[in-house]
């Protein structure tokens, strides 16, 4: 039922596979009192509404087209919060893979002899084409830090994200440390929020909730001095979401 005073929220997708999506569906379906609060006026993988009148709107995935630039332009000119939602949005994702090799040997390989007819550019992050006001990170995302960050930011505040290493999770977990094992992990200067989830069952953390800001500084960093790591070092390793960052200088 289409109330008056709702907050008009809409969900809209770029490159990406849009799990994030299929998440908020999954907890919006134990999470019935939002929709007290909202109206979702357009939800492509939800709804055949396409209204576009809103004040929310979530953004999954990553821009990689030009006429992805004018569509999130036109986007946040209307919207008077736009959250970036999951890892293509906030970093670029697993789409930035693409950006470590030359643009013309990826359309050929993904699209083989008809590489020509499709567009396609460098993939950013959405904060590299227009302003972002929160961020729920992940990949993808977690379902009950979209419920709280709806919540907050339903009554004005911006989403609680920790600003703190995913290692601290993981000893939190009592876990053996991976680099102790002989393996490699990115925990030390990812931002935590998962549970230190990879850890936990044997596999080095891949970044896809985001560096954390100053990982310099981080006192997490003396694990990798422990490994005789630096921290370029280690991000080398893991391309696997965080490649707009090393390639493009920031997400
Ligand atoms: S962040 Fe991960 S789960 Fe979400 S749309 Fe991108 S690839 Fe899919
Ligand atoms: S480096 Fe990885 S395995 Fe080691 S404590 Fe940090 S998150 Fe855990
Ligand atoms: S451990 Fe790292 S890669 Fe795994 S879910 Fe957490 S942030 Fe993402």
């Amino acid at each position: 039922m289409a109330g008056q005073n709702k907050v008009k929220v809409a969900f809209f997708d770029f490159a990406c596979c849009e799990g994030c999506q299929l998440t908020v569906i999954d907890a919006l379906q134990t999470h019935l009192e939002l929709l007290d609060a909202v109206e979702i006026v357009n939800f492509r993988e939800a709804s055949s509404r396409r209204d576009q009148d809103y004040q929310i709107a979530f953004i999954e995935g990553s821009i990689t087209r030009e006429q992805d630039e004018e569509r999130i332009r036109r986007i946040r000119e209307q919207a008077s919060v736009l959250v970036a939602l999951g890892a293509c949005a906030h970093t670029g994702g697993v789409n930035a893979l693409k950006n470590l090799h030359p643009l013309d040997d990826v359309r050929r390989w993904v699209y083989g002899k008809h590489a020509d007819w499709y567009d396609t550019a460098a993939a950013r992050p959405v904060s590299a084409v227009v302003e972002v006001d929160a961020v729920i990170p992940g990949c993808p995302i977690d379902r009950e830090e979209f419920i709280a960050a709806v919540k907050a930011l339903l009554v004005g505040k911006k989403p609680p994200i920790p600003d703190y290493p995913v290692c601290v999770e993981c000893k939190m977990k009592g876990n053996v440390c991976l680099f102790d094992l002989g393996k490699s992990c990115l925990g030390p200067i990812t931002r935590a929020g998962c549970g230190a989830i990879c850890p936990t069952y044997g596999n080095g953390c891949e970044g896809c909730r985001g560096i954390i800001p100053n990982p310099n500084e981080n006192a997490m960093k003396e694990v990798l001095d422990e490994a005789g790591l630096t921290l370029e070092e280690i991000m080398d390793r893991f391309t696997m979401f965080n490649s707009y960052r090393e390639t493009e200088g920031g997400a």
